[in-house]
């Protein structure tokens, strides 16, 4: 029985372990894959909320390019414009001067005074800008400055700012975001995004985006705005995801990252006209890639090495603790029945002899006639007792005799058949049921027993030991006890007959 619940742990220990394995696995796998979601998710949400962000401001430099370029073609020049611009020798430049509020910027240059009317023309276009730019620059914290600078020498700035802080210089030119702009590199007059770099005015991080600006096919100069990039930053942390996103323009200059801002940053991310899903590099990291301006601005996210299998770990962990819970659980319920089985195995076998003790005879008997009805077989009681036993016990000593003992149980346990029964009956005497499959057998299969445990040797001097028995076949609803009982009056007659004999019913 104890075997049978030992079989069926084993079984079922099996089946949880194969199933907490594959739940573990699952769980594992299942985590990795939302993880992997998860990033995929908050990176294209990041990357298409920054391609809103800098989409609008975009739109705001094409409107301010727009409405220069119609108010160029306006029919004269305000009357007024020409008596406002104002010589300013100690800087070398003019401005122009401010009327009640209705500038945004400050417009200087170092054109030759008076301007030709087309220059006038172009300033006035310039001052238009304004209506824009004041809600521009009200409603955008991010947007650092709005400007026009002029081919014809002239910059239009807001918000206003004083001559002496800034003023227009020759210098303007030289700026990336010009050089770029400009016809020479930009013949097919796109809008640049420049930077990032240090505002001169001292406003942190700024990156620009210019669009030249054309009157037919003449190059008029560049609408430029500038974003302050902190404001970036604050959109590449948004939402959770493992890994960081970071914005990186052309030349794989870095933008912005969630860890701020390093100057001089180069990666060097999968950067297509199209997403780019988990392409992986030299170094182990794994990119996520969305272009947020076609050519110019690319949102990327990187995953350093095993990132997201720590994270799936860490996600699955509970699982995994589970299962550790459950096999510990599993391992002291095995060593609980092994505990048992050997105290069940205690309480049925005798110790010395390593046969049934009677206990034990009585549950096993129990099986074995049932066994024996249902095959037909014929049980026989075969009760064995060592001749002159004390005799050995009191020649040799009493560790002798137990050696005896010992040795006939090995060598009963070893001449039986698995379904026979050997047992200790009591001092040196042994009952054995025998399953026969006819009466005919009994008498052999005695001898054969007797045989077996008379190959006992008494140490030292290696002599033989003998042993007396009787045998019955179990009756007709005779029980066991009454037939051992049976056994031991033919047990009694062969020591009263000279011993070393089995006797028994009569007709065996
Ligand atoms: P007989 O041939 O008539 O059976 O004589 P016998 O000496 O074998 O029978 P008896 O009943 O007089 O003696 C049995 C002896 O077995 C007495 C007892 O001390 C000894 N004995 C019983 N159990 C053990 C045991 O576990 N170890 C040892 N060494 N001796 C035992
Ligand atoms: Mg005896
Ligand atoms: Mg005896």
């Amino acid at each position: 029985m104890l075997i049978n619940s030992k079989r069926r742990l084993v079984a079922v220990i099996a089946v949880l372990s194969t199933l907490s394995l594959l739940a573990g696995t699952a769980t594992f796998l299942h985590s990795l894959n939302m993880l992997r979601q998860e990033v995929e998710n908050t990176f294209h949400s990041r990357a298409a909320l920054i391609g809103t962000f800098v989409t609008l401001h975009r739109d705001q430099v094409a409107v301010m390019r727009n409405l220069l370029v119609d108010n160029y073609r306006a029919p004269a020049v305000r009357a007024d414009l020409p008596q406002r611009l104002r010589e300013r020798p100690e800087y070398r430049v003019w401005e122009l001067e401010d009327t009640q509020g209705q500038l945004a910027g400050r417009l200087s240059g170092n054109a030759a005074l008076p301007l030709s009317e087309a220059q006038l023309l172009e300033v006035q276009a310039a001052l238009t800008l304004d209506a824009q730019m004041r809600p521009a620059l009200e409603f955008h914290e991010a947007v650092v400055w709005l400007y026009y600078l002029s081919a014809s020498g002239f910059i239009y700035m807001a918000p206003d700012s004083p001559l002496g802080n800034f003023h227009f210089t020759p210098e303007l030119y030289r700026r990336d975001y010009w050089r770029e702009s400009a016809p020479a590199l930009n013949p097919q007059r796109r809008m640049i995004l420049d930077g990032p770099y240090q505002d001169a005015a001292g406003q942190g991080w700024i990156f620009t985006f210019a669009q030249p600006v054309y009157a037919g096919e003449r190059f008029l100069g560049v609408v430029a705005l500038d974003l302050r990039l902190d404001t970036l930053q604050q959109l590449v942390v948004l939402g959770e995801a493992a890994g960081e996103t970071m914005l990186v323009s052309e030349n794989a200059h870095l933008v912005a990252r969630p860890g701020g801002f390093e100057p001089g940053t180069h990666l060097r991310p999968p950067l297509g006209d199209r997403p780019v899903d988990w392409h992986a590099d030299e170094q182990g990291n794994h990119w996520l890639s969305a272009p947020v301006v076609a050519d110019e601005l690319w949102a990327v996210h990187r995953l350093e090495p095993h990132t997201l299998l720590w994270a799936a770990v860490r996600e699955s962990a509970p699982t995994w603790l589970l299962i550790l819970m459950l096999g510990l659980l599993c391992l002291f319920a095995w060593r609980l029945m092994g505990a048992l089985a050997q105290m069940t195995r205690m309480t049925h076998v005798d110790p010395l002899t390593q046969t049934l003790n009677r206990r034990g005879f009585y549950e096993k008997a129990g099986v074995a006639l049932a066994l024996a009805a249902r095959k037909r077989l014929v049980p026989a009681v075969l009760l064995m007792d060592i001749d002159h036993f004390k005799t050995i016990n009191d020649s040799y000593g009493h560790a002798v005799g137990d050696s005896v003992l010992k040795q006939l149980g090995g060598h009963l346990c070893k001449a039986c058949r698995p379904f026979d029964l050997v047992c200790r009956w009591g001092g040196e005497e042994f009952v054995i049921v025998l399953l026969l499959d006819a009466p005919a057998q009994a008498r052999q299969s005695a001898e054969r027993m007797r045989e077996a445990a008379q190959r006992t040797r008494i140490q030292p001097g290696d002599r033989p030991v003998t042993l007396s028995g009787g045998l019955v076949l179990l009756g007709e609803g005779e029980s066991l006890d009454q037939a051992i009982k049976r056994a031991d009056q033919w047990l009694y007659s062969a020591k009263a007959n000279g011993r070393n004999h089995i006797e028994h019913d009569p007709g065996l």
